[in-house]
């Protein structure tokens, strides 16, 4: 590639890689993009990303060697365990998980976006199909129900009301642990 096409060509990539945030590694697996700027951050997310015993012997059969292997395998059974709990399986899924410091970098990326403030730890774009999460606040029942709003919008081609979203998020949220 000559070093024109090389600078346009990054340059492109810096474009698609997601509006607002400046995007550091990415990485995929079966169901996720996941990306982050800091090494830390994603150490904190695996750290807070505790899986209950039932749920954690399932990794253990997968190929894990860097932390990021770790999360995106974690993250994998538990969208398969949420899919399960909610009865949905639907095609073609994959969203990006974002991870990001801590509640007011949530804050900061959602105001840029949506131009309002909220103090939301997580959330899941649904014209992004993409979850943003604080490292610091992460939790099982947070990214379970994160990853439940993603199933259940994957799910219906007609999107549900938005009490009835957030029923099935929460349903999602508390039997992952079953
Ligand atoms: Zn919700």
């Amino acid at each position: 590639m000559s070093k024109f096409l090389f600078t346009v060509f990054l340059l492109c990539s810096c474009l698609f890689s997601g509006a607002g945030i400046a995007l550091g590694q990415e990485q995929k697996s079966r169901y996720v993009t996941l990306s982050y700027n800091d090494r830390e951050v994603l150490q904190e997310f695996n750290d807070n990303l505790q899986l209950s015993r039932k749920l954690s012997y399932n990794t253990r059969k997968k190929n894990v060697v860097t932390v990021a292997d770790e999360v995106l395998a974690k993250t994998d059974i538990i969208i398969e365990k949420v899919q399960i709990v909610l009865d949905m399986f639907p095609n073609n899924y994959h969203i990006r998980l974002v991870l990001l410091a801590d509640e007011s970098d949530v804050a900061r990326v959602y105001k840029q976006k949506y131009g309002k403030r909220v103090d939301h730890i997580a959330y899941y774009s649904l014209s992004e199909k993409t979850i943003y999460i604080s490292a610091d606040d992460t939790s099982l029942r947070v990214l379970s129900h994160e990853i439940g709003h993603s199933i259940v919008d994957h799910y219906f081609q007609v999107r549900p009301p938005y009490n009835i979203h957030e029923l099935m998020a929460r349903f999602a949220e508390k039997h992952v642990t079953d």
